[in-house]
Protein backbone atom coordinates (compact mmCIF):
# COMPACT_ATOMS: atom_id res chain seq x y z
CA UNK A 1 0.00 0.00 0.00
CA UNK A 2 2.48 2.45 0.81
CA UNK A 3 4.80 1.73 -2.07
CA UNK A 4 1.70 2.02 -4.76
CA UNK A 5 1.20 5.38 -2.61
CA UNK A 6 4.67 6.60 -3.42
CA UNK A 7 4.88 5.60 -7.06
CA UNK A 8 1.57 7.65 -7.48
CA UNK A 9 2.54 10.10 -5.98
CA UNK A 10 6.30 10.28 -7.82
CA UNK A 11 4.23 9.79 -11.35
CA UNK A 12 1.98 13.10 -9.80
CA UNK A 13 5.18 14.81 -9.25
CA UNK A 14 6.82 13.99 -12.56
CA UNK A 15 3.29 15.32 -14.08
CA UNK A 16 3.28 18.65 -12.46
CA UNK A 17 6.73 19.23 -13.47
CA UNK A 18 6.72 18.41 -16.61
CA UNK A 19 3.67 20.27 -17.09
CA UNK A 20 4.79 22.73 -15.78
CA UNK A 21 7.66 23.09 -18.06
CA UNK A 22 5.89 22.61 -21.25
CA UNK A 23 3.38 25.60 -20.07
CA UNK A 24 5.97 28.20 -17.48
CA UNK A 25 6.01 31.76 -19.45
CA UNK A 26 9.04 32.04 -21.81
CA UNK A 27 10.59 35.30 -22.41
CA UNK A 28 10.53 34.00 -26.03
CA UNK A 29 6.07 34.44 -25.95
CA UNK A 30 5.49 37.88 -25.58
CA UNK A 31 3.01 40.80 -27.00
CA UNK A 32 3.66 43.94 -28.25
CA UNK A 33 3.85 46.93 -25.98
CA UNK A 34 2.06 49.28 -28.19
CA UNK A 35 -0.28 48.04 -30.64
CA UNK A 36 -1.94 50.55 -33.50
CA UNK A 37 -4.67 50.88 -36.23
CA UNK A 38 -3.56 50.16 -39.18
CA UNK A 39 -5.91 52.38 -41.92
CA UNK A 40 -5.55 51.73 -45.63
CA UNK A 41 -4.06 53.77 -47.43
CA UNK A 42 -4.11 53.59 -51.20
CA UNK A 43 -2.08 55.12 -54.24
CA UNK A 44 -4.78 55.93 -56.60
CA UNK A 45 -3.11 57.53 -59.29
CA UNK A 46 -1.45 56.77 -62.69
CA UNK A 47 1.58 54.96 -61.86
CA UNK A 48 3.56 56.48 -64.75
CA UNK A 49 3.34 59.81 -62.98
CA UNK A 50 6.39 61.96 -62.61
CA UNK A 51 8.67 60.32 -59.42
CA UNK A 52 9.40 63.60 -57.75
CA UNK A 53 10.47 62.42 -54.24
CA UNK A 54 11.20 58.97 -53.21
CA UNK A 55 10.84 58.30 -49.05
CA UNK A 56 13.29 55.32 -48.90
CA UNK A 57 12.95 53.65 -45.02
CA UNK A 58 15.61 50.97 -44.20
CA UNK A 59 14.42 48.40 -40.95
CA UNK A 60 17.61 47.54 -39.99
CA UNK A 61 17.65 43.67 -39.73
CA UNK A 62 14.23 43.86 -40.61
CA UNK A 63 14.11 39.76 -42.44
CA UNK A 64 10.34 38.40 -43.24
CA UNK A 65 9.83 36.99 -39.68
CA UNK A 66 10.88 40.19 -38.25
CA UNK A 67 7.82 41.61 -40.24
CA UNK A 68 5.52 38.78 -39.55
CA UNK A 69 6.58 39.11 -35.60
CA UNK A 70 5.40 42.56 -36.18
CA UNK A 71 2.10 41.48 -37.80
CA UNK A 72 0.76 39.30 -35.21
CA UNK A 73 1.82 41.19 -32.83
CA UNK A 74 -0.21 43.93 -33.73
CA UNK A 75 -3.63 41.54 -34.52
CA UNK A 76 -2.34 40.47 -38.32
CA UNK A 77 -2.25 43.74 -39.72
CA UNK A 78 0.41 46.11 -40.64
CA UNK A 79 0.77 49.33 -42.63
CA UNK A 80 2.99 47.93 -44.67
CA UNK A 81 0.32 45.67 -46.56
CA UNK A 82 -0.38 49.02 -48.02
CA UNK A 83 2.52 48.53 -50.32
CA UNK A 84 1.31 46.86 -53.38
CA UNK A 85 4.66 45.99 -54.87
CA UNK A 86 6.97 43.51 -53.06
CA UNK A 87 10.26 42.11 -54.78
CA UNK A 88 13.34 40.55 -52.90
CA UNK A 89 17.13 41.08 -52.68
CA UNK A 90 20.03 39.16 -52.18
CA UNK A 91 22.12 41.00 -49.39
CA UNK A 92 25.69 39.65 -49.78
CA UNK A 93 28.99 41.94 -49.77
CA UNK A 94 32.18 41.77 -51.88
CA UNK A 95 33.78 40.13 -49.29
CA UNK A 96 31.18 38.65 -46.99
CA UNK A 97 28.46 35.72 -47.61
CA UNK A 98 26.74 38.08 -44.60
CA UNK A 99 26.53 41.26 -45.15
CA UNK A 100 26.94 44.31 -42.11
CA UNK A 101 25.19 47.57 -41.94
CA UNK A 102 27.60 49.64 -43.72
CA UNK A 103 28.51 47.61 -46.91
CA UNK A 104 24.80 47.17 -47.19
CA UNK A 105 23.59 50.71 -47.16
CA UNK A 106 26.62 51.16 -49.59
CA UNK A 107 25.37 48.75 -51.55
CA UNK A 108 21.57 50.48 -51.55
CA UNK A 109 23.25 54.78 -51.48
CA UNK A 110 25.63 54.05 -54.24
CA UNK A 111 25.31 50.67 -56.50
CA UNK A 112 28.12 49.43 -55.20
CA UNK A 113 29.02 46.33 -53.69
CA UNK A 114 31.82 46.44 -51.16
CA UNK A 115 33.41 45.40 -48.04
CA UNK A 116 31.75 45.07 -44.42
CA UNK A 117 32.71 48.76 -42.56
CA UNK A 118 32.83 50.16 -45.82
CA UNK A 119 31.02 53.60 -45.46
CA UNK A 120 30.61 55.31 -49.12
CA UNK A 121 33.60 53.81 -50.62
CA UNK A 122 34.02 51.04 -53.26
CA UNK A 123 35.99 47.56 -52.20
CA UNK A 124 39.24 49.46 -53.01
CA UNK A 125 38.55 52.56 -50.46
CA UNK A 126 37.82 54.56 -53.36
CA UNK A 127 34.95 57.38 -52.43
CA UNK A 128 31.52 56.27 -54.63
CA UNK A 129 28.42 59.19 -55.08
CA UNK A 130 25.35 58.66 -53.30
CA UNK A 131 21.84 58.89 -54.80
CA UNK A 132 21.95 61.66 -51.70
CA UNK A 133 24.49 63.48 -53.22
CA UNK A 134 22.90 63.23 -56.75
CA UNK A 135 19.90 64.84 -55.51
CA UNK A 136 21.46 67.31 -53.96
CA UNK A 137 23.42 68.02 -57.07
CA UNK A 138 20.20 67.92 -59.07
CA UNK A 139 17.93 70.78 -56.51
CA UNK A 140 16.64 68.52 -54.53
CA UNK A 141 16.35 68.80 -50.61
CA UNK A 142 17.56 65.68 -48.62
CA UNK A 143 17.29 64.51 -45.31
CA UNK A 144 18.10 61.40 -42.97
CA UNK A 145 16.71 59.89 -40.35
CA UNK A 146 17.96 57.44 -37.77
CA UNK A 147 17.09 56.04 -34.10
CA UNK A 148 21.24 55.18 -34.25
CA UNK A 149 23.63 57.62 -34.02
CA UNK A 150 23.05 59.70 -37.34
CA UNK A 151 26.65 59.27 -37.49
CA UNK A 152 25.85 55.03 -37.72
CA UNK A 153 26.53 52.77 -40.61
CA UNK A 154 23.49 53.03 -42.05
CA UNK A 155 22.93 57.29 -42.48
CA UNK A 156 26.22 57.74 -42.96
CA UNK A 157 26.94 55.59 -45.63
CA UNK A 158 24.71 57.94 -47.92
CA UNK A 159 26.53 61.01 -46.84
CA UNK A 160 29.84 60.23 -45.62
CA UNK A 161 33.18 58.58 -47.58
CA UNK A 162 35.22 56.40 -44.81
CA UNK A 163 37.18 53.49 -45.16
CA UNK A 164 36.04 52.19 -41.38
CA UNK A 165 32.21 52.53 -39.92
CA UNK A 166 33.72 53.27 -36.59
CA UNK A 167 34.72 56.38 -37.55
CA UNK A 168 31.42 58.30 -36.65
CA UNK A 169 34.04 61.83 -35.56
CA UNK A 170 35.14 61.41 -39.39
CA UNK A 171 31.83 60.76 -40.56
CA UNK A 172 30.07 63.45 -38.15
CA UNK A 173 32.82 65.93 -39.93
CA UNK A 174 31.43 64.61 -43.92
CA UNK A 175 27.93 66.36 -43.00
CA UNK A 176 29.30 69.60 -43.42
CA UNK A 177 30.60 69.01 -46.58
CA UNK A 178 27.29 68.63 -48.28
CA UNK A 179 24.48 70.80 -48.02
CA UNK A 180 21.85 67.96 -46.89
CA UNK A 181 18.89 70.32 -45.56
CA UNK A 182 17.19 67.94 -42.48
CA UNK A 183 19.19 65.49 -39.94
CA UNK A 184 17.66 64.03 -36.90
CA UNK A 185 19.30 61.04 -35.10
CA UNK A 186 21.44 60.61 -32.28
CA UNK A 187 25.09 60.98 -32.06
CA UNK A 188 25.81 64.51 -30.93
CA UNK A 189 28.94 63.44 -28.93
CA UNK A 190 30.59 63.04 -32.72
CA UNK A 191 29.58 66.59 -33.27
CA UNK A 192 30.05 68.33 -29.96
CA UNK A 193 32.95 66.40 -27.95
CA UNK A 194 35.29 65.59 -30.50
CA UNK A 195 39.32 64.53 -30.64
CA UNK A 196 40.36 67.50 -32.60
CA UNK A 197 38.20 70.23 -30.14
CA UNK A 198 35.98 71.56 -32.85
CA UNK A 199 31.89 72.11 -31.95
CA UNK A 200 30.62 71.18 -35.32
CA UNK A 201 26.80 72.29 -34.19
CA UNK A 202 28.27 76.03 -34.48
CA UNK A 203 29.93 75.08 -38.00
CA UNK A 204 26.50 74.10 -38.31
CA UNK A 205 24.81 77.35 -37.21
CA UNK A 206 27.21 79.21 -39.27
CA UNK A 207 25.75 77.11 -42.20
CA UNK A 208 22.56 78.21 -41.65
CA UNK A 209 21.05 75.46 -39.48
CA UNK A 210 18.48 75.39 -37.28
CA UNK A 211 20.52 72.97 -34.69
CA UNK A 212 18.17 71.14 -31.74
CA UNK A 213 18.82 68.80 -28.99
CA UNK A 214 15.45 67.30 -28.45
CA UNK A 215 12.71 66.36 -30.47
CA UNK A 216 10.65 69.07 -28.71
CA UNK A 217 12.90 71.85 -30.37
CA UNK A 218 12.96 70.35 -33.36
CA UNK A 219 9.01 70.27 -33.73
CA UNK A 220 9.37 74.28 -33.44
CA UNK A 221 11.50 74.45 -36.40
CA UNK A 222 8.78 75.15 -39.46
CA UNK A 223 11.39 75.92 -42.03
CA UNK A 224 15.00 76.18 -43.51
CA UNK A 225 17.65 73.80 -42.62
CA UNK A 226 17.52 71.66 -39.68
CA UNK A 227 20.02 69.42 -37.63
CA UNK A 228 18.30 67.93 -34.97
CA UNK A 229 20.82 65.64 -32.71
CA UNK A 230 18.29 64.19 -30.32
CA UNK A 231 21.26 61.72 -27.95
CA UNK A 232 24.37 61.71 -26.53
CA UNK A 233 24.50 58.19 -28.76
CA UNK A 234 22.03 56.03 -29.96
CA UNK A 235 18.45 57.44 -28.95
CA UNK A 236 16.71 55.35 -26.52
CA UNK A 237 15.03 51.74 -27.25
CA UNK A 238 10.88 52.74 -28.08
CA UNK A 239 10.61 50.80 -24.84
CA UNK A 240 12.58 53.10 -22.74
CA UNK A 241 11.55 56.37 -23.63
CA UNK A 242 12.25 57.43 -27.63
CA UNK A 243 8.18 57.32 -27.89
CA UNK A 244 7.07 58.27 -31.31
CA UNK A 245 10.67 59.80 -31.90
CA UNK A 246 10.76 57.78 -35.18
CA UNK A 247 7.40 58.86 -36.88
CA UNK A 248 7.22 62.60 -35.67
CA UNK A 249 10.83 62.80 -37.08
CA UNK A 250 9.86 61.59 -40.00
CA UNK A 251 6.52 63.96 -40.04
CA UNK A 252 8.88 67.12 -39.18
CA UNK A 253 11.09 65.64 -42.54
CA UNK A 254 8.48 65.28 -44.97
CA UNK A 255 6.94 68.93 -43.70
CA UNK A 256 10.61 70.57 -44.66
CA UNK A 257 11.56 68.96 -47.30
CA UNK A 258 8.24 69.18 -49.47
CA UNK A 259 8.94 72.88 -49.21
CA UNK A 260 11.44 72.42 -51.70
CA UNK A 261 9.54 72.53 -54.93
CA UNK A 262 12.34 70.26 -57.26
CA UNK A 263 11.32 67.75 -54.98
CA UNK A 264 13.36 65.33 -52.29
CA UNK A 265 15.08 62.17 -51.09
CA UNK A 266 14.56 61.17 -47.72
CA UNK A 267 16.65 57.74 -45.82
CA UNK A 268 14.77 57.01 -42.95
CA UNK A 269 16.17 54.19 -40.63
CA UNK A 270 14.28 52.16 -37.98
CA UNK A 271 18.00 51.21 -36.96
CA UNK A 272 17.11 49.07 -33.44
CA UNK A 273 15.08 46.05 -35.12
CA UNK A 274 18.63 44.93 -35.58
CA UNK A 275 19.32 45.25 -31.91
CA UNK A 276 16.46 43.64 -30.79
CA UNK A 277 17.79 40.52 -32.79
CA UNK A 278 21.43 40.84 -31.90
CA UNK A 279 19.98 40.92 -28.42
CA UNK A 280 17.76 37.55 -29.19
CA UNK A 281 15.45 39.57 -27.35
CA UNK A 282 11.65 39.27 -29.02
CA UNK A 283 10.47 42.02 -27.43
CA UNK A 284 13.07 44.18 -28.61
CA UNK A 285 12.18 43.39 -32.06
CA UNK A 286 8.30 43.85 -31.87
CA UNK A 287 8.38 47.00 -30.14
CA UNK A 288 10.46 48.49 -32.63
CA UNK A 289 9.34 46.79 -35.65
CA UNK A 290 5.39 48.49 -34.83
CA UNK A 291 7.32 51.87 -34.67
CA UNK A 292 8.74 51.53 -37.56
CA UNK A 293 5.13 50.39 -39.04
CA UNK A 294 4.23 53.35 -37.73
CA UNK A 295 6.64 55.40 -39.45
CA UNK A 296 5.87 53.51 -42.87
CA UNK A 297 2.16 55.33 -42.40
CA UNK A 298 3.55 58.62 -42.20
CA UNK A 299 5.66 58.02 -45.59
CA UNK A 300 2.11 56.85 -47.24
CA UNK A 301 0.22 59.18 -45.60
CA UNK A 302 2.04 62.10 -47.54
CA UNK A 303 2.30 59.99 -50.90
CA UNK A 304 -1.24 59.20 -51.41
CA UNK A 305 -1.72 63.08 -51.07
CA UNK A 306 1.38 63.92 -53.01
CA UNK A 307 0.77 61.52 -56.08
CA UNK A 308 4.53 62.51 -57.47
CA UNK A 309 6.24 60.38 -53.92
CA UNK A 310 7.38 56.61 -54.70
CA UNK A 311 8.07 55.19 -51.10
CA UNK A 312 10.21 52.17 -50.49
CA UNK A 313 10.92 49.96 -47.85
CA UNK A 314 13.50 46.83 -47.35
CA UNK A 315 16.19 45.90 -44.62
CA UNK A 316 19.98 45.42 -45.32
CA UNK A 317 19.89 41.91 -44.11
CA UNK A 318 18.33 39.48 -41.22
CA UNK A 319 19.74 39.69 -37.85
CA UNK A 320 19.27 36.93 -35.24
CA UNK A 321 18.52 34.17 -37.68
CA UNK A 322 15.18 34.65 -36.41
CA UNK A 323 11.97 31.83 -36.44
CA UNK A 324 8.52 31.84 -35.41
CA UNK A 325 7.30 28.23 -33.61
CA UNK A 326 4.39 29.55 -32.49
CA UNK A 327 1.89 32.44 -32.06
CA UNK A 328 -1.74 33.47 -31.90
CA UNK A 329 -2.80 36.76 -34.33
CA UNK A 330 -6.06 37.14 -31.97
CA UNK A 331 -3.84 37.44 -29.12
CA UNK A 332 -1.16 39.00 -30.66
CA UNK A 333 0.83 36.69 -29.08
CA UNK A 334 4.40 35.93 -30.90
CA UNK A 335 6.71 32.63 -30.13
CA UNK A 336 10.37 33.44 -31.16
CA UNK A 337 13.18 31.64 -31.52
CA UNK A 338 16.97 32.41 -32.52
CA UNK A 339 19.49 30.85 -34.51
CA UNK A 340 22.61 33.57 -33.85
CA UNK A 341 23.34 36.56 -32.14
CA UNK A 342 24.55 38.09 -35.53
CA UNK A 343 23.50 38.97 -38.80
CA UNK A 344 21.89 36.19 -41.29
CA UNK A 345 22.88 35.91 -45.34
CA UNK A 346 18.95 35.30 -46.07
CA UNK A 347 17.01 37.39 -48.76
CA UNK A 348 14.77 40.12 -47.52
CA UNK A 349 12.17 41.75 -48.74
CA UNK A 350 11.54 45.13 -50.57
CA UNK A 351 8.01 46.70 -50.49
CA UNK A 352 7.25 49.78 -53.02
CA UNK A 353 4.02 52.16 -53.06
CA UNK A 354 3.81 55.25 -55.62
CA UNK A 355 4.62 55.78 -59.26
CA UNK A 356 7.07 53.64 -60.94
CA UNK A 357 6.78 51.50 -58.01
CA UNK A 358 6.39 48.35 -60.21
CA UNK A 359 9.79 48.97 -60.91
CA UNK A 360 10.51 47.31 -57.89
CA UNK A 361 9.03 43.84 -58.44
CA UNK A 362 11.24 40.67 -58.84
CA UNK A 363 14.40 39.33 -57.35
CA UNK A 364 17.58 41.12 -57.59
CA UNK A 365 20.90 42.09 -56.01
CA UNK A 366 20.50 45.18 -53.29
CA UNK A 367 22.90 47.23 -55.74
CA UNK A 368 20.19 47.10 -57.95
CA UNK A 369 17.85 49.38 -55.57
CA UNK A 370 20.16 52.46 -56.60
CA UNK A 371 20.07 52.23 -60.30
CA UNK A 372 16.23 52.04 -59.41
CA UNK A 373 16.40 55.23 -57.79
CA UNK A 374 18.15 56.58 -60.52
CA UNK A 375 15.90 55.55 -63.21
CA UNK A 376 12.51 56.49 -61.17
CA UNK A 377 13.97 60.19 -60.86
CA UNK A 378 14.91 59.98 -64.47
CA UNK A 379 18.85 60.69 -63.41
CA UNK A 380 20.10 57.76 -65.39
CA UNK A 381 21.27 59.82 -68.35
CA UNK A 382 23.01 62.37 -65.55
CA UNK A 383 25.32 59.05 -64.34
CA UNK A 384 25.62 57.64 -68.09
CA UNK A 385 27.17 60.64 -68.91
CA UNK A 386 29.06 61.29 -66.21
ZN1 LIG B 1 23.53 44.44 -36.91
Amino acid sequence: MVKRYLIACTALVLAVFSCQQAESPADNKIKANTTHQVENIVFSSDSTQEVKNIIFLIGDGMGLTQIYAGMTANMGKLNLENMPVIGMIKTYSSDAYITDSAAGATAFSAGEKTYNGAIGVDKEGNPVETILEIAEEQGKATGLISTSSITHATPASFIAHQPKRSMEEEIAADFLKTDIDVFIGGGKQFFTSRGDGQDLTQQLKEKGYNVAFSMEDAAKVTDGKLAALTADNANPKFSEGRGDMLPNATEKAIELLSQNEEGFFLMVEGSQIDWGGHANDIQYVVDEMLDFDRTIAKALEFAAKDKHTLVVVTADHETGGLTLNGGNIDDGEVEAAFTTGGHTSVAVPVFAFGPKATAFQGFYENTAIFQKFLNAYSFSNLTAEN
